[in-house]
């Protein structure tokens, strides 16, 4: 099932209804993603404009055959020359101001069109479509659910593979090739394949070192369907580890057991952080935790809502979201456990449910 047409229509409603309730009459959209899920178009370079009687979709000769199949809904526009020379025209006629997407463009880009819009009454909003894109349809969660089952699959086959004497990059590139093979559209983020040392590093760029007996390994891969992404995290043992690190795991899986436990629609992001965080506090590991437990996943593999103390969202029914804790410690290694789960109103739905064990890897 993908995204059915008449998703779009119905997305664009509920901008309208953000924009009157913040009285604006139209919305300019820079962000690709934000484009995509407005009107389905996924091509690299499109601007998007709402207005109270149509969309508009700004794009060049290049898109206008894929606009047309893939965003039928739209008017295509395209400009001459630069996006600028057409802006104003295509604002005329408003009975209130311009909410501006401040979020994707650079400054140098903004310079650009500022002076275009200086007859246009104009302001930066934020987060009218993130936050409609915060709570999932059916179909996305279906295309989420699917690239989370094609990253089980990829465990799965890691769990065969022998990665002593290999190293991260090769070992990362097997991944890549066992997903895309397996109906993943895309690479959604670089995959982290991060051993002993390395890693202590959260994001840790794979590199040419030798995963070697001993080791802890963070893997961190996803999955992309219908542009869709998911976002998973086990943490192995190469051969056998000594006993602190199977006792960082453990503690780990216990703080992510918790959150697990305790999530539900209704629960604020900074709630369900500080159960987790609060596991591996007790155990005098907190420096060790340093980043939020969790974030969104969606079209963007890290959207809203941001799952950490300092959040101020509440879980909603609806919601995917990652569950994440991870500790690093310099010098041993790191240990992350990841899920992506769907926020229900009495709990969660496991998309990528499949052994957290400190597993070992021949
Ligand atoms: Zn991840
Ligand atoms: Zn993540």
């Amino acid at each position: 099932m993908s995204i059915p047409g008449d998703a779009y229509a119905s997305r664009v409603e509920s901008v309208r209804r953000g924009l009157a309730a913040e009285e604006l009459a139209a919305l300019v959209v820079f962000d690709p993603h934000n484009v995509r899920y407005l009107t389905g178009f996924t091509g690299s370079a499109g601007v998007v404009i709402v207005r109270p009687d149509e969309v508009l979709l700004v794009s060049d000769f290049r898109y206008r055959l894929q606009a047309a199949t893939q965003a039928p809904d739209t008017r295509f526009i395209e400009p001459d020359d630069q996006l600028r020379d057409v802006l104003p025209s295509l604002l005329a006629g408003l009975d209130a101001a311009v909410g501006v997407e401040p979020g994707h463009l650079t400054i140098e880009q903004w310079r650009r069109l500022e002076g275009a819009l200086d007859e246009v009454p104009h302001r930066f909003v934020d987060g009218i479509v993130e936050r409609l894109r915060m709570i999932k349809e059916p179909a996305e969660v279906e295309a989420i659910r699917r690239a989370a089952a094609i990253v089980v699959g990829v465990l799965d086959h890691l769990g065969e593979m022998a990665v002593a004497g290999r190293t991260e990059g090769e070992v990362a590139l097997d991944l890549e090739m066992w997903v895309r093979t397996h109906g993943s559209e895309a690479v959604p983020f670089p995959y982290i394949v991060a051993a002993g040392p390395r890693g202590a590093m959260p994001h840790a760029e794979t590199s040419d070192a030798v995963l070697l007996p001993g080791d802890l390994l963070v893997v961190d891969i996803g999955a992309q369907v219908d542009g869709y992404a998911s976002d998973v995290t086990r943490t192995y043992s190469v051969g056998k580890v000594g006993a602190a690190e199977r006792a960082l795991h453990e503690l780990v899986l216990e703080a992510q057991e918790a959150a697990r436990h305790a999530a539900h629609g209704g629960m604020t992001c900074a709630e369900l952080d500080g159960v987790a965080r609060g596991v591996i506090e007790a155990a005098g590991k907190g420096e060790f935790f340093k980043h939020g437990l969790g974030h969104g996943v969606g079209l963007d593999v890290h959207e809203e809502p941001r799952v950490s103390s300092r959040s101020v969202d509440v879980l909603r029914a609806g919601m995917v979201v990652t569950i994440e804790p991870g500790v690093y410690v310099p010098n041993l290694g790191g240990v992350r456990i990841e899920d992506t789960v769907l926020i229900t109103e009495t709990g969660i739905d496991v998309l990528s449910e499949c052994d957290r064990g400190l597993a070992e890897l021949g």
